[in-house]
């Protein structure tokens, strides 16, 4: 596609926080509530309302910003952004401009190949969300050709980190990958920070796409534009493809690329045009004086550096090799949602091989045959953990055990009182054995004479007669020695 020019792209990331309340108030975040239920003077800016910082949103802010690898702003001032919209009650936003909490940081990505493509982070900073409008009677839910708007506030003032890359270069034909592979660990990482849900279906992770063009020879950038509405991460990899040979078709044609925001359109997987970008000056950036400057000391931060999980490609490959998995077998358990699932039966005690091949197979076909997933189970890892243990301390055998499964998924109980409720306790008291196996040799007397004369192979139906006897509770290794003994 690309024969004269090489891509140069720019990720904005919003995340919203996973907080209880808003950035500046007490304000609930929760999705989905009745339209403008969630609000107060503050959030709604009513004369004398004051905001107040959000403790819990700045501790999140900073975590992200150490685990993209970023330095940690000692002191740094929200910014007010001037601009009308009737999704802003304010009339401007608060967000950070010149003194962000975090910059400078980078992100390793892992790229379909399995190569690692390094992603420069430039910053991330802290702001407010905006309301939400919802534009009646047009036949695009945009604003153009609606007959009217509908506000709700809800989620004015949500707690926000924009994460901002720099501009992406080097990536030559698969800067489409790259971007998709960029939201896709940011994504990761911010899952194992627990900061988010990072749902993009419900706009709680949001990405603008930044893509230009330059000619192979050049020594600057070209002109760019900002793709927005991208809601998934396969949306990020057509959008930012699409981008790439509309902007390769103006340019062959001896035309111009424009800067603007354009529209990403889910359904057809174009862009279309969108506002004329403002450039920072338009939008009046002073300090906010309504709220004291953000200083977070050195021993607050390294607390938090303290909290940050294991990155998740590196908890994966870690995982993969602990357990001495294949590539192949990695991505069935990572597909059928069982890896946190034996992640956490491993560390309720199970040895990794006894808990993958439970989740991966006796309870992955019970999940099917209920037509739910895995996770909804009413078992738990530690209950699994727990049939694990008593098959390795031989108190049960394996059919024991599937049996005490059935159990727990009944609603029965915890594993060990299943296990007695339902009488599967391996037997192991030898006089009952013993009079178990006597009455098979009598019972079989072809066999037991095969036995005698030193097929020992025979035992086998022996065994066999026994554990049928026992209803399968008897333990199998005792019986078969029992067997030969008296046969000797
Ligand atoms: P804006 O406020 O206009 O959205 P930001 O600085 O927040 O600007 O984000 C712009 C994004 O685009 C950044 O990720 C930046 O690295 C990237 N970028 C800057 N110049 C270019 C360019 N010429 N082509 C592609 N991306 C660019
Ligand atoms: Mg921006
Ligand atoms: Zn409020």
């Amino acid at each position: 596609v690309l024969k004269k020019f090489d891509p140069v792209l720019g990720m904005e990331v919003h995340v919203e926080l996973g907080t209880a309340t808003k950035m500046f108030c007490g304000c609930p975040t929760a999705f989905g509530a009745e339209p403008n239920t969630q609000v107060c003077p503050v959030c709604l800016s009513l004369p004398g309302a004051l905001p107040v910082v959000n403790a819990a949103a700045v501790e999140s802010a900073i975590r992200i910003g150490l685990a993209l690898n970023c330095s940690i702003t000692p002191w740094g001032r929200f910014a007010r952004k001037n601009y009308f919209y009737p999704d802003q009650p304010k009339n401007y936003q608060i967000s950070q401009y010149d003194e962000p909490i975090a910059t400078e940081g980078y992100l390793d990505v892992v790229l379909d190949d399995g190569s690692t493509f390094r992603v420069e982070i430039e910053r991330a900073h802290m702001e407010e969300d905006t309301g939400k409008s919802t534009h009646v009677g047009g036949a695009t839910g945009r604003i153009e050709g609606a007959s009217h708007s509908l506000l709700d506030y809800n989620r004015a003032g949500v707690p926000l980190v924009e994460i901002v890359t720099k501009p992406i270069t080097g990536t030559g034909e698969r800067a489409p990958e790259v971007a998709r592979a960029y939201v896709t660990a940011l994504r990761d990482l911010l899952k194992s920070l627990d900061v988010s849900d990072v749902r993009m279906d419900q706009g709680s992770l949001r990405c603008d796409a930044n893509v230009s063009l330059m000619e192979k020879t050049a020594t600057e950038f070209g002109t760019r534009t900002e793709t927005k509405n991208v809601n998934s991460l396969k949306s990020v990899e057509i959008a930012v493809r699409y981008e790439m040979r509309r902007q390769a078709a103006v340019l062959e044609s001896g035309g111009e690329v424009v800067q603007e925001t354009r529209h990403f359109q889910e359904s057809d997987g174009t862009t279309s045009k969108g506002r004329k970008k403002e450039t920072a000056e338009d939008y009046r950036y002073f300090p906010e004086p309504d709220l004291a400057p953000v200083a977070p000391d050195a021993a607050w931060i390294e607390e938090l550096r303290g909290t940050l999980p294991e990155l998740p490609w590196l908890r994966r490959a870690r995982i993969q090799a602990d357990w001495g998995v294949s590539d192949e077998e990695m991505r069935d358990l990572v597909n059928s949602g069982a890896l946190e699932l034996v992640a956490a039966t491993v560390d309720a005690g199970a040895p990794a091989q006894s808990a993958r091949s439970w989740w991966v197979s006796y309870l992955a076909q019970k999940a099917n045959i209920a037509g739910v997933e895995l996770t909804e189970l009413a078992i738990t890892p530690a209950q699994v953990a727990a049939v694990v243990a008593l098959v390795s301390d031989g108190k049960v055998n394996n059919n024991g055990a599937r049996q005490i499964v059935d159990g727990v998924l009944a609603g029965e109980g915890e594993p060990a009182d299943v296990m007695a409720a339902r009488g599967l306790v391996v037997e192991k008291d030898d006089t009952k054995l013993q009079a178990a196996v006597d009455e098979a040799l009598a019972a079989n007397p072809g066999v037991a004479d095969k036995i005698r004369s030193g097929k020992v192979q025979a035992a086998g139906a022996i065994v066999g007669a026994v554990m049928k006897a026992t209803r399968g509770q008897a333990d199998a290794a005792r019986v078969k020695e029992l067997v030969l003994a008296a046969c000797s």
